[in-house]
């Protein structure tokens, strides 16, 4: 463990340790916050404060298997910051989760609450497995002795954890309960993305793919293209791509091409999206075998012509390979860290539009928020005020941004940083630094 207080650390990024690849998603999220920086002309203090995560845990989790083994898994959290409140981001189970993609997640999550004035510092949490080879049973070990791990960190006025890439409303449901035990209490707050009847709230699942369907809408009216107009592409199909897929497709829009793990599916005349959902829900959550469209790769999809590109995967997803290629006029981030610092420029060049993962993916923690709200109030909103809440903090973050992308001539990528860092900036200075 390490904290912003121990001098090693402070000058980490500087030493940052093992070489990251220049596409690292790490060195990514600093690639635009150096750009911000200098932008805002930060001090090099305070840029050094915000580069630097004030912790980051490693724990070893040893699980009893189903067949008395014991394996032990490496789980990850680290809080990028907790200036605007209670540090918050999801945790994600992955074969290939490390500490570097963990904290490129944790400062992103700091710079998307702050780009949607959501009241929340930054956090990210992940654990080294393949949440396919495990049972349930061996699941829930693994969760709860995680939470265990980390009943210091957890709390609902410290850090609130949430659902990402492999984790579910069960999986928080474990954190809640475990953290619950130890505390002798009921604590529905101490995590968020619950199941409803736990103290979830109302539209928290389909809260990530509304809202990146309004900003999507928001950056078409900009461009005087109407949504009935438009031809759609979906790269994964999972929580935020099939409801990313839906709504636009509720929109009227051509949903030309999605994709999953089994590969893409394209149909120029437009593809029956409630169909797709209900066969890849009937299917283990896999769209293999669906037969009405034509099969392509990942990348081709990518590559496809069309209005607006919703990568909504995982990283790295269109780099310096392949930016080139894209001829979306519009590329809505769904996932976290999709396009590569190195793509940036060449997509700007391309005139194309991103409406980055800061703003468009943040649809989610803000209702989150309302979910950490209603359950510390005891009282529950329906799902019309939700989503009703939920549409004007998006709206009024895109138009924010918009400001300020005109306001210095730059991109949103770069607004959205702008915007973020001063806001976190702002605050640092008021409160101080405590000695
Ligand atoms: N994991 C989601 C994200 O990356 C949600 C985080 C949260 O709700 O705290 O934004």
């Amino acid at each position: 463990m390490s904290s912003k207080k121990d001098s090693s650390n402070s000058n980490f990024y500087k030493e940052p340790g093992p070489k990251l690849s220049a596409e690292s998603p790490f060195e990514s999220m600093m690639e635009r916050f150096r750009f911000a920086a200098d932008i805002l002309k930060l001090d090099e203090g305070m840029f050094q404060y915000l580069a630097s995560p004030v912790k980051q845990v490693i724990v070893s989790i040893p699980v009893v298997m189903d067949n008395g083994e014991i394996k032990v898994f490496e789980g990850y959290r680290v809080i990028h910051d907790n200036v605007l409140g209670p540090s918050k981001g999801g945790i994600r189970y992955a074969p290939d989760v490390n500490l570097d993609e963990v904290k490129a997640l944790a400062s992103w999550m700091t710079w998307k609450c702050a780009v949607v004035n959501v009241p929340f510092g930054g956090a990210k949490g992940g654990v080294r497995c393949n949440p396919k080879d495990l049972s349930k049973t061996e699941l829930e070990r693994l969760t709860r002795r995680y939470t265990a791990a980390l009943l210091e960190v957890f709390g609902p006025d410290k850090d609130i954890p949430a659902p990402d890439m492999n984790t579910n409303e069960q999986v928080m449901a474990w954190i809640m309960d475990t953290y619950s035990m130890n505390a002798q209490r009921t604590e529905t707050a101490v995590v968020t993305g619950k199941p409803i009847i736990l103290g979830g709230s109302q539209g928290r699942k389909e809260a990530t793919g509304r809202g990146v369907v309004t900003v999507t809408l928001a950056a078409l009216n900009k461009m005087g293209i109407m949504p009935n107009k438009t031809k759609v592409a979906v790269q994964g199909f999972g929580n935020v791509g099939s409801v990313s897929a839906q709504l636009m497709y509720e929109q009227g829009a051509k949903i030309i091409a999605v994709s999953d793990i089994s590969g893409g599916y394209y149909r120029e005349e437009g593809l029956d999206i409630p169909k797709m959902i209900e066969y890849s829900q009937n299917n283990g959550y896999s769209l293999e075998g669906y037969e009405n469209a034509q099969k392509i790769s990942n990348d081709e999809l990518l590559e496809l012509e069309c209005d607006v590109l919703i990568p909504a995967a995982k990283e790295d997803q269109i780099n310096r390979e392949n930016a080139h290629k894209i001829r979306a006029k519009i590329i809505s981030e769904g996932a976290n860290g999709p396009v590569t610092a190195n793509a940036d420029a060449i997509l700007e060049q391309n005139g194309v539009m991103v409406i980055p993962d800061i703003l468009a993916n943040a649809g989610g923690v803000t209702v989150s928020y309302f979910e950490w709200v209603q359950d510390r109030q005891g009282y529950f909103w329906t799902e019309e005020r939700v989503n009703r809440r939920l549409n004007r903090m998006m709206r009024n973050a895109f138009d924010n941004l918009y400001g300020v992308s005109e306001e210095y001539n730059i991109t949103l990528r770069q607004a959205a940083y702008v915007y973020a860092i001063n806001r976190v900036a702002t605050t640092l200075k008021l409160r101080g630094i405590y000695a």
